[in-house]
């Protein structure tokens, strides 16, 4: 399959510059000057969380343990109370104490950028190791979240039961130049446009290279 991914991101690029929203874990990053404890507390709050919620919930947690330390400080009912309405508040809570206790520990306080030392943390995956890497420390990652594994598979690009498989996918065949990029793109199409339930295809920028889109068109 010769996948024309330049003119993919370009239309991507297009459609995304004229939209309003900014994925809630990319505005933190824009907000705090790639604060790497920001980016780690904001990705784990939003886990199975809307933006809107994110976004609240992450501010108010980061007003209270800016770092590492004033998270260990932080009583984890008080840090429960500050993520909730976020989904799994309690879990989210419980692990970002531990987070903040390990990083005093091991990396004097900071957030490590790699891959193996972030996935050892509590409540961290690959889809969050990535965004960190990606958001904190501008390395060459792919997150692959719930939008991303659908519209990859929708468009035909991958055929993968999973997002960690997804990403392991697109590892072999996306240029590197887009690795950073896809997440951010993504989220906010399959938030609009290539939404879970509904894909609106008839008014969608990428349908000719879509195999979906290619379909759904030819029936119009
Ligand atoms: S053509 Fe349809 S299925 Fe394909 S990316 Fe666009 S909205 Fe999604």
């Amino acid at each position: 399959m010769n996948i024309e991914w330049d003119s993919i991101f370009s239309a991507l690029e297009s459609w995304y510059a004229i939209q309003n929203g900014e994925p809630a874990v990319t505005m933190v990053a824009s907000t705090t000057g790639r604060d790497p404890w920001a980016i780690l507390l904001s990705t784990i709050v939003s886990l199975r969380t809307k933006d809107a919620v994110t976004m609240v919930a992450s501010r108010k947690l980061l007003a209270e343990a800016p770092d590492p330390m004033k998270m260990d400080e932080l009583p984890e009912e008080r840090a429960a109370a500050l993520v909730y309405p976020a989904g799994f508040y309690r879990t989210k809570a419980k692990n970002l104490k531990k987070i903040a206790r390990i990083l005093l520990d091991r990396y004097n306080g900071q957030v490590p950028a790699d891959m193996n030392a972030l996935l050892a943390l509590p409540g961290v995956g690959r889809k969050t190791a990535n965004l960190v890497l990606i958001e904190a420390f501008d390395m060459d990652g792919i997150c692959v979240d719930t939008h991303v594994h659908r519209i990859s598979n929708r468009t035909g690009w991958v055929c993968t039961p999973e997002p960690d498989k997804t990403e392991s996918a697109l590892r072999h065949i996306l240029p590197i130049q887009y690795w950073k990029r896809i997440n951010t793109l993504l989220v906010l199409y399959g938030q609009n446009v290539c939404t879970p339930r509904w894909a609106k295809c008839e008014i969608c920028t990428i349908a000719q290279y879509c195999n979906t889109g290619i379909k759904v068109l030819s029936l119009q």
